[in-house]
């Protein structure tokens, strides 16, 4: 048994799945600047102006989109960044060390820049003094882009990486490089950085606290991503454990993929659309191995991290047509920008609060040329009509109505330009903020569909940021203000006339699906890969004892109540089905 051992730590099962690798562990120290020695100054010039190329491109959109908001003050502050990165004295200052010292690129950047603010600080003039401060900001952006390189190529082994925290753009760093695992100290189940390891298919442990601290460069870890667990140096009795265990799932995995062409309906005949969510583009073959019915979901900002930067009219427009033609006759649900949040701004808006901030449509409406770029994109591909289009974080009718707007006005530009579309394309929203939840029999007036994000929702009905392990407790998608909320939407979407999917990660919980499917859903969509195990679940269901159950649990004033109430539910009629998952 693997239990009772001292090597064990338990966290948050951000993703399933079992991995046994070598540690590489991925802490602050990478960002710190050291003198290393190098041999190849060739190499080391590339590494540079890759590096100064790549924030070259950063910065130019940052300023774009900066002018507005943020006002000429802060832009100014990223023209005089602009400035530095082509400077040619400076660059060539920087060239000719390396090549001369034959010392590391980002310590010869940190050196330099550090000499001009030295003497900006020195400077008798105020404004230069306080420009000094802002030249910092440039200086990390190069050292860090010169890192993030050496970093990726560093990994060429097979690892489990062990961090204090990553970002969704470092997990999406992980689908180029082989990481088998993934371990923090910190981040809730919700965040972007465990979404995007459950899409890449890594196992994820996150919110350990102390990890970092108890695990050492090289050691021998297991991840085991279903029950949030994790396994210093293991004995021989526990690595044979995992052996056995990685076995079964294989045997499992060729179980599951006999249903792919089944439907996903239940024993009763209720038939439930079963879709991918999308978060990276890569993952486009694993949607049709598994069997989605289309895609619920493309999360476009994830697409665009991908890209460094946010791609224009034309590059956007191919993505999606490339898109809409792998998945027709079936349909992609394309979610325009929600950036902000954990989703890091590509400016710098200091904001104290970036989930209640400056994100996805509030960022869209402000940034009226971006947001047009895209819908014309959308508008562009959507000729084979089966392209939706859905805004993230409503929480106004104006909002919808700005949007809609919007979307008119580049209709008319498209028909002026005589470029066809889908004029029928249909337009949906994200529920995912209590106020949208609280309209949601107005708001379907105004749109074809609606969409459940889970994630978001669930953090702000309860007060609970969903990437914050301290009290990941709290956070709690059984608790009967969450269950009677999502009743609500459903019941009132449905009179309004709406199908109403959820693409929230309540979806791919196993044991959350007989009630979802109880209280109406017409659609699910979830990671690829968590979709053969949900379809084994819907053809094992009966609807109307999941309706029963649904009920139940709304008259139920706890989230304990709740979840013994599914927990017996699961055990009483579901449990051969969920056989060599969970163990
Ligand atoms: C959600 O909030 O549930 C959702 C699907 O959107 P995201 O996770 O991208 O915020
Ligand atoms: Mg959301």
């Amino acid at each position: 048994m693997i239990e009772n051992k001292n090597n064990i730590l338990q966290g948050l099962a951000a993703a399933p799945g079992i991995s046994i690798a070598p540690v590489h562990l991925f802490t602050k120290e990478e960002i710190k600047v050291v003198a290393e020695d190098i041999t190849d100054a060739d190499e080391a010039l590339k590494s540079l102006h890759q590096a100064l190329e790549k924030s070259r491109k950063e910065l130019r959109k940052v300023f774009d989109l900066a002018v507005d908001k943020l006002g000429t003050n802060r832009a100014a502050i990223f023209e005089a960044q602009l400035m530095i990165l082509e400077d040619p004295i400076l660059i060539e200052q920087i060239e000719n060390r390396i090549r001369k010292e034959l010392k590391s690129p980002e310590y010869i950047v940190d050196d330099e820049i550090s000499k001009y603010q030295q003497l900006m600080r020195n400077s008798s003039e105020s404004y230069l003094k306080e420009r000094s401060h802002d030249i910092e900001d440039i200086k990390q952006r190069i050292v860090r882009n010169i890192k993030k390189r050496k970093w990726i190529s560093r990994i060429k082994d097979d690892v489990n990486v062990v961090a204090p925290l990553l970002t969704p753009a470092d997990s999406v760093l992980f689908s180029r490089v082989n990481v088998k695992g993934y371990v923090t100290d910190h981040g809730g189940l919700t965040s972007h950085a465990a979404i995007v390891a459950r899409s890449l298919n890594i196992p994820a442990v996150v919110g350990l606290h102390d990890a970092t601290t108890k695990i050492k460069e090289g050691d021998l870890l297991i991840v085991d991503g279903f029950h949030g667990r994790i396994i210093i140096n293991p004995d021989e009795s526990q690595i044979s454990y995992y052996k056995e265990r990685i076995q079964k799932l294989t045997v499992l995995d060729s179980e599951l993929a006999s249903l792919k062409e089944m439907p996903a309906q239940t024993i009763d005949g209720k038939k439930i659309k079963l879709l991918a969510n999308l978060d990276l583009q890569d993952e486009i073959d694993l949607v049709m191995q598994n069997g989605a019915e289309g895609i619920g979901l493309v999360r476009t900002e994830q697409i665009f991290q991908e890209h460094d930067i946010f791609p224009e009219e034309e590059e956007q427009f191919k993505i999606y047509q490339g898109l809409s033609e792998k998945l027709f006759p079936n349909e992609v649900t394309i979610r325009t920008l929600d950036i902000g949040g954990d989703k890091v701004l590509p400016v710098d808006a200091q904001e104290p609060n970036p989930f209640l901030g400056w994100r996805g449509i509030r960022f869209l409406l402000d940034n009226k040329k971006l947001f047009k770029n895209q819908i014309r994109a959308i508008l562009r591909a959507s000729n084979h009509r089966n392209i939706k289009l859905m805004i993230p974080m409503i929480s106004s009718i104006k909002e919808i109505r700005d949007s809609k707007n919007i979307i008119e006005e580049c209709k008319t530009e498209l028909r002026n330009e005589n470029i066809q579309f889908d004029e029928d394309l249909k337009i949906g929203i994200m529920i995912e903020v209590p106020s949208a939840a609280v309209m949601a029999r107005d708001y379907a007036e105004e749109v074809s569909f609606f969409s459940i994000g889970t994630n978001d929702l669930i953090q702000y009905l309860l007060a609970v940021d969903r990437g914050n392990d301290i009290i990941s407790n709290l956070y709690q998608e059984f608790h009967p203000a969450v269950v009677r909320t999502l009743n609500h939407i459903i019941t009132e979407g449905k009179k309004g006339g709406v199908e109403i999917t959820m693409c929230g990660e309540m979806a791919a919980d196993l044991i959350a699906v007989p009630l979802l499917i109880g209280l109406g859903l017409d659609a699910i969509s979830v990671s690829p890969s968590a979709i053969p195990f949900l379809k084994r679940v819907i053809r094992n269901l009966d609807y109307s004892e999941a309706y029963k159950l649904a009920d139940d649990c709304l008259k139920l004033k706890t989230e304990y109540e709740i979840k013994n109430k599914l927990n017996h539910f699961f055990e009483s009629k579901l449990l051969d089905v969920t056989k060599n998952i969970f163990n």
